[in-house]
Parts: structure tokens; C-alpha cells; sequence
């Protein structure tokens, strides 16, 4: 039987609408309308493309969104005195730095200048630690691996117990996806560019992630039957149907692996738009602790 195809779209739209509901609740309720600041250095039009669909979603749930730009020549210190004024800022409850940084800039030192309270992206140094360690809970879990154990959940993957296999090793996606898993009590291996014999791994995997960036590496005979498949590469390959002369897949070859697994994430539509939707939800509770530490409407 062919894999169950888990929806992201309607997923995070549903998320949303709930989100949509307690943000008009807490703007009656306190006054309050929940900020986020999106901090975009330099001119990759990838991150540009992406902060703007952020920014577009937070209006969508009657959010507020500040944009700030700033030059890639800018400096370590432009950018930190950038995102202590936000820190400062009323406004603001969420402060966004859009990765990755122009070379030159120091990326851990940006994201360690952002303030606990407002690190709804979930990569300041401690929120990561935290998210490490057993029986520590980080204040914001970072967007996209959220959004990979809540596509999980919702489609009731049985997630205790089970062999999860995590490619790919990055601050981003990969650690603190297979950090997520390992809390649900999954048995984690995290695969990388040096796993020797990667198909053989991910065919022992009840749970298969994959988060690396390669077109469609992922072949139908690497997946156990009746396994669940999320797939979190974002990758153009050349089409000459289309109009802009490329499509997007992802790291799992889609038409192969639907025929294995229980259940697979499409690109697009999977795990994309599930990051957004989980950055409006570390931005809403963001503010929603801003009020309950009795902060109040500038
Ligand atoms: P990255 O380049 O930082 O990390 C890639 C990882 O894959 C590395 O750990 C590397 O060791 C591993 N890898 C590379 N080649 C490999 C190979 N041949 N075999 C096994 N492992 C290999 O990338 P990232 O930031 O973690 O992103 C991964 C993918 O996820 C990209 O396609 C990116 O566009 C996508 N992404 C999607 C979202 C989303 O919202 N859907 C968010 C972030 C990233």
C-alpha cells in the first residue's frame, strides 16, 4: 500500500488559525500584540525570499513584523548592537537572525547576543545546550526540528522505543532533530557525510530524517517497510517545463520511497511550511511570557 502523504500545508494552516485566535485573544485580553524582529544581513536573495515569507505569515495572524537590513560589509558590532536594541525593545517579543551570516561575521556570538526571552528561533549557545541534556528544557525549540516531531505526533508515528535514523549533523536540522527524538525516547543514530554504509543504517530505521541537501538520495530500497519518512531538504534541480527553469525536491526520492514507507513528507509542502508555522508559535508563547511576567502594551 502506498505511504500515507503527510500534509504539512494543512497542517500548519491549521496551527495557525489556532495561533490567528490566541493572538486576538491576547491583544483583548492585555493589550499585547505579539512582535517578532527579523534581522537579514547582506543580499542572499534565499534569505531574503524567506524572511519575507515569514514576515508575510506573522501579518497573516495579526502579528506584528519589524524588518531591519543590514549591508554584508557590516560589522560584528553593528550587527550585536542591532539585536541588543531589539532585546530592549517593548515591541518586540521574538528577535529573528536570519542564517546564514555573510563571512566575516561571527555567527555564535550573534545568536548568543539574542536575549533568552526573545531566541524564538531556539539557536542561542544555551537554549541549544539545554536542548542536549537530559531533564534540562530549552526555552524555544528551534523551528524546523519542531516542526518534524510535531508532523511526527500528529501522525502518530510510535516514536518511544522505535529506531529513528537522523542524516545529516547540523546545529540547525540534524542535532537538535535527533536531540527531540532521543527525548521521546527513539533510539537515535545521526548519519553524516562520513557514515560508512548509509543505506544499510537508514534501512534499520523505524523513523528515517533526512536533512542533508542532496537531491533525491534517499532510494526507496534505503527505507524499511512501514517506516515514517521525513524529508527536510529543499533542493532546486534543473526543469525545462517549467517557467523558472527548475523544481524543488527533496533529499528522498519521492516516487520510490511512497511505494515502501508508512508515511512520507512531500516537497514542497512538508516540513517548509511547518517552520514557519512553529515560529509563530515560539513568537506567540514569547509574548505570552511577556505578559505573564506582568509586561504590558508600549
Ligand atoms: P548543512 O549543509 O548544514 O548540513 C548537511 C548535513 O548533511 C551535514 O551534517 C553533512 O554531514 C550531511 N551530509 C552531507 N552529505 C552527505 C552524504 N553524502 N551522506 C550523508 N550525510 C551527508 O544543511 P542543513 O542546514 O542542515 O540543511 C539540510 C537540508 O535541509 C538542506 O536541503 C536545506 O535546504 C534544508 N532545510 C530545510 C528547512 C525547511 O524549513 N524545510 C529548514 C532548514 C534546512
Amino acid at each position: 500500500m502506498p505511504a500515507r502523504i503527510l500534509d504539512g500545508t494543512a497542517l500548519a494552516a491549521e496551527i495557525r488559525a489556532t495561533i490567528k485566535q490566541q493572538v486576538e485573544h491576547l491583544k483583548a485580553a492585555c493589550g499585547i500584540t505579539p512582535g517578532l524582529a527579523t534581522v537579514l544581513v547582506g543580499d542572499d536573495p534565499a534569505s531574503h525570499a524567506y524572511v519575507r515569507s515569514k514576515r508575510k505569515a506573522c501579518t497573516e495572524v495579526g502579528m506584528e513584523s519589524f524588518a531591519h537590513e543590514l549591508p554584508a560589509t557590516a560589522t560584528q558590532e553593528e550587527v550585536v548592537a542591532l539585536v541588543t536594541r531589539l532585546n530592549a525593545d517593548p515591541r518586540v517579543h521574538g528577535v529573528l537572525v536570519q542564517l546564514p551570516l555573510p563571512h566575516g561575521l561571527d555567527a555564535e556570538g550573534v545568536l548568543g547576543a539574542v536575549s533568552l526571552d526573545k531566541d524564538v528561533d531556539g539557536f542561542h549557545p544555551l537554549n541549544i545546550g539545554r536542548l542536549c541534556m537530559k531533564g534540562r528544557e530549552p526555552l524555544f525549540v528551534p523551528c524546523t526540528p519542531l516542526g518534524v516531531i510535531v508532523l511526527l505526533e500528529k501522525a502518530g508515528a510510535p516514536l518511544r522505543g522505535a529506531r529513528a535514523v537522523v542524516i545529516g549533523r547540523s546545529n540547525i536540522v540534524g542535532l537538535p532533530v535527533a536531540m527531540l527524538l532521543l527525548h521521546r525516547d527513539c533510539t537515535v543514530t545521526i548519519c553524516h557525510s562520513r557514515t560508512e554504509n548509509l543505506p544499510a543504517v537508514c534501512r534499520s530505521a523505524d523513523i528515517l530524517v533526512a536533512a542533508v541537501g542532496r537531491a533525491e538520495m534517499v532510494r526507496g530500497d534505503w527505507v524499511k517497510p512501514g517506516a515514517f519518512v521525513i524529508d527536510v531538504g529543499i533542493n532546486r534541480v534543473a526543469d525545462a517545463t517549467r517557467q523558472t527553469g527548475y523544481r524543488l525536491v527533496g533529499d528522498v526520492a519521492f516516487d520510490e520511497v511512497k511505494e515502501v514507507a508508512a508515511a512520507l513528507t512531500p516537497v514542497p509542502g512538508g516540513v517548509g511550511p511547518m517552520t514557519i508555522a512553529m515560529l509563530l508559535h515560539n513568537t506567540l508563547e514569547a509574548a505570552k511570557r511577556y505578559a505573564s511576567r506582568g509586561g504590558s502594551a508600549p
